[in-house]
C-alpha cells in the first residue's frame, strides 16, 4: 500500500472516530511521508508531536500494521524546528541583498515610515508571569533578546487572543534596546504594516519604503494573520524578510494561529517563518492565573488575599486580558463602595461573568465529556466503585470541574454522588501529581480542558 493512500484512510478513520476538535487540532496539522522505508511524521510543534505520540501512536502503527505487508518503523520530526543550515536563497548571479540605496544626487526625503513602531516602555520581562503555558515562549524570547539575530530567525510566537504574545514580543523590543541603545529596532501590528504598503504604493514611494524597512536591526511585527490574502504586502514582507534574515538581523512575529493555519499566506512565506523557531503561548492554569493576580496586585502597590487571587482566577479562565480587566473591576468596586477588597466584593463586583460563566460550563457537561472520551458511563463515574479505571478519570472529572465551574468543592463533591470536599482536594492533588509524571495523564487534561473550553 502506498503511504499516502495508507494516510488518506488513517486520516478517514480518525476523523470519524474522534471529536471533531481532536481531529482538527492534533490529527488534521499532522504531515506523513516515507523515506529509506520508514514512516515520517512531522506535527507542527512540539507539543503537538509529543501528545501524538503519546495518545495516537499506537493506534496510527496499529493502522500501519495492517496496511503494510511488513511493519514499517516510525520517525518523528517537528516542522517548526529547523537546522541551523537552512535553504539557501536562490538570486540571480551577481546581485547582492542588500537594498539599493538611492543615488545620492537625490534629494533626501526624511522617511515618513519612520515615525512610529514605538515600544511600550511598560511591557517588559520582569513583569511578565511565567508558567507552564509561557514558559517555552519566554525562554525563546529571552534568548533572542540576549542574541539577536543569532539564536532563532525568525521567531515566531502563537497563541490565542489575551495570552501575552503582544506583551512578549514588546518585551523583546525594550530588553534588546536596553543592551543596546543604538539598535534600529520597528514593533508595529500587522495592520500598521499593512497601511504602509497600500500608502507606498499610492504615493509612489516604495523605494523610500524599502530603505526604512530594510535598514532596521529589529523587526518586530505583532498579529502576522493580517497579511492574509494581502498579495502585495506578502510581497514586500517577503523581500524585507529575506533581506533582514540575510543579514542576521532579527525578525519576531506573533500571530493567532500556526504558521500553517493562516489562510490566505503565501506558502513561501510558510515556509520562512519555519527557519527559525516556532514556539506556542498556551492558555494558563489556575495556578499560573493566581500568580498573574498577585503580580498584578503588586505592581498596583496593594496586596491580594490569595483566596480572593484564586477566587477571581477560577471564574476568570479565558486570557489573561479578561483576568486582569476582572482584577480592576473588583479593585474599582471595592474602592467606590469603600470595601475592602474580599471574596464577597469580587463576587458583587463580577456578578455578571459570574452569572454568564454559570451557564457555560456545568459539571454535568464536565462528566459527559470526561464519561465519553474515556468511554465510560456517567453512573460509572458518579458511583462508588474504586477500580483504577474509574477513580482516574472521576479524579479528573473533578479537577476539570474545580478549574472550570464556579462550584465550591463540598458542591462539587456532592455532584459526584455525594462524596465530600477532601475527596476533592484529593483528587485535585493526585491529577496535579500525575501529570506531573506522566504525560499521558497530562496530555489527556490537556485535551479535555480545551474539548470543554470549545
Ligand atoms: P495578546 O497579544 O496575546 O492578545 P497581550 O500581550 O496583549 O495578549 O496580553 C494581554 C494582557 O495581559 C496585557 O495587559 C499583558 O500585559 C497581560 N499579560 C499577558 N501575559 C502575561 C503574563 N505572563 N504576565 C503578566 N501579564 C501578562
Ligand atoms: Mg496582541
Amino acid at each position: 500500500m502506498q503511504d499516502i493512500s495508507f494516510w488518506d484512510s488513517c486520516l478517514r478513520s480518525f476523523e470519524k472516530s474522534l471529536p471533531p476538535q481532536q481531529y482538527n487540532s492534533w490529527i488534521k496539522p499532522l504531515l506523513l511521508k516515507s523515506e529509506n522505508g520508514s514512516l515520517i511524521l512531522t506535527a507542527p510543534n512540539s507539543f503537538t508531536l509529543k501528545l501524538v505520540q503519546e495518545r495516537f501512536l499506537p493506534e496510527i502503527a496499529r493502522q500501519a500494521n495492517l496496511a503494510f505487508s511488513r511493519a514499517p518503523s516510525f520517525e518523528f520530526r517537528v516542522l517548526d524546528i529547523t537546522p541551523a543550515s537552512k535553504p539557501v536563497e536562490t538570486r540571480p548571479p551577481g546581485t547582492s541583498a542588500k537594498t539599493v540605496v538611492p543615488a545620492d544626487n537625490k534629494p533626501k526625503i526624511e522617511t515618513s515610515f519612520r515615525g512610529y513602531g514605538k515600544l511600550n516602555p511598560n511591557l517588559a520581562f520582569d513583569n511578565f508571569v511565567i508558567g507552564k503555558a509561557n514558559q517555552l515562549a519566554f525562554a525563546a524570547a529571552t534568548q533572542v533578546a540576549e542574541l539577536p539575530g543569532v539564536s532563532y530567525n525568525p521567531l515566531f510566537i502563537y497563541g490565542g487572543v489575551g495570552l501575552g504574545k503582544t506583551h512578549l514580543l514588546q518585551a523583546i523590543g525594550n530588553q534588546i534596546r536596553l543592551n543596546n541603545p543604538q539598535a534600529k529596532i520597528c514593533y508595529m501590528h500587522a495592520e500598521r504594516y499593512v497601511a504602509d504598503v497600500v500608502r507606498a504604493y499610492q504615493t509612489n514611494k516604495f523605494e523610500e519604503f524599502k530603505q526604512f524597512y530594510h535598514s532596521l536591526d529589529i523587526l518586530l511585527i505583532d498579529d502576522i494573520q493580517f497579511f492574509a490574502g494581502k498579495a502585495k504586502t506578502q510581497e514586500e514582507f517577503f523581500y524585507a524578510f529575506n533581506t533582514l534574515v540575510d543579514s542576521h538581523k532579527q525578525v519576531i512575529l506573533t500571530s493567532d494561529t500556526f504558521p500553517k493555519e493562516i489562510a490566505g499566506l503565501e506558502s513561501r512565506l510558510v515556509s520562512r517563518f519555519g527557519w527559525g523557531l516556532t514556539v506556542a503561548i498556551e492558555p494558563p492554569e489556575l495556578e499560573m492565573r493566581v500568580a498573574i493576580l498577585l503580580k498584578k496586585a503588586s505592581l498596583g502597590g496593594y496586596t491580594l488575599d490569595d483566596t480572593v487571587a484564586f477566587f477571581v482566577a477560577k471564574h476568570v479562565n479565558s486570557n489573561i486580558r479578561e483576568l486582569e480587566g476582572a482584577l480592576k473591576r473588583v479593585e474599582a468596586y471595592a474602592k467606590f463602595h469603600k470595601r475592602i477588597i474580599s471574596v464577597e466584593t469580587a463576587k458583587e463586583a463580577l456578578k455578571d461573568i459570574l452569572v454568564a460563566q454559570s451557564r457555560q460550563i456545568s459539571v454535568e457537561n464536565i462528566q459527559k465529556t470526561v464519561a465519553e472520551y474515556y468511554r465510560l458511563k456517567i453512573s460509572d463515574l458518579l458511583s462508588k466503585k474504586r477500580t483504577r479505571n474509574l477513580t482516574r478519570p472521576r479524579q479528573l472529572a473533578m479537577t476539570l470541574a474545580r478549574e472550570l465551574t464556579t462550584m465550591s468543592l463540598p458542591e462539587i463533591g456532592n455532584s459526584f454522588g455525594g462524596k465530600d470536599h477532601s475527596t476533592v482536594i484529593h483528587a485535585c492533588k493526585t491529577i496535579a501529581d500525575l501529570r506531573a509524571s506522566n504525560t499521558t495523564m497530562d496530555a489527556d487534561y490537556k485535551i479535555l480542558l480545551q474539548t470543554l473550553k470549545g
